[in-house]
Order: C-alpha cells, then structure tokens, then sequence
C-alpha cells in the first residue's frame, strides 16, 4: 500500500507537486511498510517494489524518478535531459555522494530519503526549476540550503520568486545534541539563540533544524513567507515516519519529493 501526504506551498505553485511517502500499515519491521532507499540494509526487491508502485501512481517511467546517494553533504546534481539518457551505471556514478537535486525537466520527480533528517523541496514558478535537499546536521551546518539556492540562480531564478517546503524531520524536543554539535552550528555563524535550547531539567542542548534550515533559506533570499514547515516530526510518530533516533540506522526512509507535470 503506497500513501503519501501532501507538501504545500505558502503559495501553490502550478504544476508542482511535493509530497512524502507514509509507513502505511507500519509492523515491527524496521523497513514497513514502503522504502524507497536501497542503501540502508533493506532487501532490494522491497525497494523496487515500492519505487515501482510510487512511478504507476505517478504515471511515469521507472526511469524518471531520481533520488541520489546520500552522504550529509552539501554537493547538488542537476538532473537535465542530458543526465536522463545516460545509462544505469552512469547514473549512478552521477548520484553518488550527492545530497540535493535540482531539475528542469517535466514529468521526473526527484527525492530524498529521510530518517529525522530534514527534507526540504523549492520551487521557482518563473522559471519551472524545482529542486529536493537532505539536511541532517551536518548538511545543515554546511548549508546545502545556501548551495541549492545559489544554483538555482545560476540557472536563472529568482530567489525572491521561489517558494520552499520543510518536510517531515526531527523535532526541536526529540533532537538532543553534543555540545561539539552545538559549536559546530556556532562556528557556521548560526544564531545560537535561535536554533538551541538547553533543557534546564536535563541540562542537555537540543536544536531546532527545522528552524536552522529555513534561517539559511531566508539568509539565502527567500522570503520567510515563502517557506513553509509542516511540523510533522519523525521520532514522535515513528509508526508513521521512519525515525533513525527510534529505530537504529538499519531502517527505512521516509522518501519527499517534487514533480511538475
Ligand atoms: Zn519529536
């Protein structure tokens, strides 16, 4: 059973639809019930499974759902017509160690998966660019925001026109750090202030991520009215979302994505 739930826009961008994929009926297996991501111990004949079920609920080929090789970097790849006619092992080679996808094309969704990390998906209604980032901690602190913004203007958008999505992700409660962590985000330039709060009764720091993200979307030219965060936490609806913090890294992810038709 594929489900998903929508992704909105402030402002609905026509043509372009974001969204996350749910657990559905969610047992005790780490990976129930749909995963898309094969580099997290899951069989591969459930993650083509579920791709192929989400690409027929799309209505598109197999070949034009992208999502890359994750590392909690801060590198973006292009998906153009050129990346769609290379074959399966180029692809490959051409997602790994990538973080954020950007595309012009219509008709390829492009995703990331997620386990208390912070999906975030940008749309630009003027020149049709859409684009999918994975910030963890590091990746936030290294601002992949910043990185996917700024290629987007090189290919000619406006950050002032482009509306971005928070999705599913860690909540500031749930998302107890190190103080390394803490002076990581400090060194970054990060507003401390902002993003941590220091829980008096356990003495313990926890940061905001969802908060530290649209920062650097808005320091990057996004409106703050632009951005949208859909408060929907993975470690507290772990039969929901998949949660690395709830069920140990060996588990699925929770796949966000954006299309335009
Ligand atoms: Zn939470």
């Amino acid at each position: 059973m594929l489900l998903s739930e929508p992704l909105k826009f402030a402002t609905p961008v026509e043509g372009v639809t974001a969204f996350n994929l749910t657990r559905g009926d969610a047992d005790a297996n780490p990976y129930s019930e749909v995963n898309l991501c094969n580099y997290t111990g899951d069989s591969t004949i459930h993650v083509v499974t579920g791709r192929a079920a989400l690409c027929e609920h799309l209505r598109i080929p197999i070949d034009h759902l992208v999502m890359p090789r994750q590392t909690h970097d801060n590198r973006v790849a292009v998906i153009d017509s050129q990346f769609m006619q290379l074959n399966f092992d180029e692809r490959n080679e051409r997602l790994q160690g990538i973080d954020a996808l950007i595309t012009p094309l219509t008709g390829v969704c492009i995703g990331v998966n997620t386990a208390d990390c912070v999906p975030i998906v940008i749309a630009d209604p003027v020149t049709g660019l859409i684009a999918v980032a994975h910030a963890g901690w590091k990746g936030t602190v290294a601002r992949i925001a910043t990185q996917v913004v700024q290629r987007m203007v090189q290919m000619g958008a406006n950050p002032a026109n482009m509306q971005a999505a928070i999705g599913v992700s860690i909540c500031k409660r749930c998302f107890e750090v190190g103080d390394e962590v803490v002076q990581q985000f400090e060194q970054s330039g990060f507003d401390i202030g902002r993003i941590m709060h220091r829980y008096k009764a356990t003495g313990k720091a926890h940061i905001n991520l969802q908060l530290a993200n649209k920062l650097t979307l808005h320091e990057a030219g996004i409106a703050l009215s632009h951005i949208t965060i859909a408060h929907r936490c993975s470690r507290c609806n772990p039969h929901r979302y998949f949660s690395a913090r709830r069920l140990g890294i060996n588990s699925g992810r929770t796949f966000t994505a954006i299309i335009r038709r």
